[in-house]
């Protein structure tokens, strides 16, 4: 056997700015790995990386011949656990362009054996939870605005980004826009743990489900102090980066909430799942903004996640993949009918 492969540098404007408590990201630089068989049949994968967790567009562009190699060297689109491994021992660190070998991957391996992804590995496509749609931080007019839009779009789980010096006249804005909404919120490492403690009582008022990484991820004791007071549940995304990350935090939260492009590959992320329930822990699986290149593998392991927050593609001007499709935050799986993740050009 032998794989081919190649890798494409997009830059993928946003529909809006988006704005959270670090900063303004405006366009999304994401990575098209592509792996194809002898047979013509190609897997499509997509790395997003993130400047946060020491990741930039350069950096995956830098490593992606070193990981590629190791592809071709196995030669096997089926030796998942084998490529998985080997990457992690030639590259360390950059798991957004490990992540993006590791998809594509997956979805050539699952086109071979003409099945969707998800039913490759034996899952349930009614199991999913509805993913969030995000309300990034903006004007209170403007998120009202956009509030409203996405309730008329079908939303009805939003997740909405605090961290300002107005995050209650926000929340109120947000409430009114969206009565019925299912409100979740993410601070990101915004607050210091007392203010968490307050912040969730009159986010209880307004029926907010949790709040998600209220204080920075360098203070693991602010975290557990924040989740032992806490009127909400308390769900951790910076602070749940790795699968060791998941005994670390188990004690400190109720949710972890993974990533791909944290953990750097589907097998890890399924790890991580798992980990997190013998912890005891809820599990949500997050992204950053992306492309369905990456997105629609994500998509595959909804029926194993009690929280979806699968919106990246959905916040791009457009996309040039599709993927599994979305609408109103429904993970629609059932309804793919491709083998693979359903990825492909849009
Ligand atoms: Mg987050």
């Amino acid at each position: 056997m032998s794989l081919d492969t190649e890798f494409e540098r997009v830059s993928l404007p946003l529909a809006d700015a988006f704005t959270i408590s670090r900063g303004t990201q405006e366009t999304a630089e994401n990575v098209i790995v592509e792996i194809t068989d002898e047979g013509g049949m190609t897997g499509i994968g997509g790395a997003a990386p993130s400047a946060h967790y020491g990741e930039t567009a350069d950096t995956v562009e830098a490593v992606l011949p070193d990981l590629l190699d190791v592809v071709e060297e196995v030669g096997d689109p089926h030796a998942l656990t084998e490529i998985e491994a080997r990457m992690r021992e030639t590259v360390e660190r950059n798991p957004a362009a490990r992540c993006a070998v590791s998809i594509a991957l997956h979805d050539l391996a699952a086109k071979r054996t003409g099945l969707p992804l998800y039913r490759m590995w034996g899952l349930d496509a009614d199991e999913t939870p509805t993913s969030s749609f995000t309300i990034g931080l903006d004007t209170t007019e403007r998120i009202r605005e956009k509030t409203e839009e996405a309730v008329e779009e079908g939303y009805e789980v939003l997740k909405v980004k605090l961290g300002t010096d107005r995050d209650r006249e926000i929340i109120e804005a947000i409430r009114d826009a969206a009565p019925d909404a299912t409100l979740r919120v993410d601070a990101n490492e915004a607050w210091t743990p007392r203010e968490t403690v307050e912040n969730s009582r009159w986010l209880a008022d307004h029926g907010v489900e949790f709040i998600e990484q209220p204080v920075p991820a360098e203070d693991p004791g602010g975290l557990q102090f924040a989740y032992e007071r806490s009127e909400l549940p308390i769900a951790a995304d910076e602070s749940c980066v790795t699968l060791s990350d998941i005994p670390e935090i188990a004690d400190k939260c109720d949710i972890a909430n993974l990533k791909l492009m944290k953990c750097g590959g589907l097998l890890e992320a399924k790890r991580m799942v798992h980990a997190a329930r013998a912890e005891g822990l809820e599990v949500m699986l997050g992204c950053m903004i992306e492309s369905n290149a990456s997105i629609a593998a994500g998509a595959h392991l909804g029926p194993l996640l009690d929280y979806a927050d699968l919106d990246g593609s959905l916040l791009l001007e457009s996309d040039p993949y599709d993927g599994v499709d979305l609408a109103k935050g429904e993970l629609r799986l059932a309804e793919l009918g491709l083998p693979g993740t359903g990825a492909r050009k849009a």
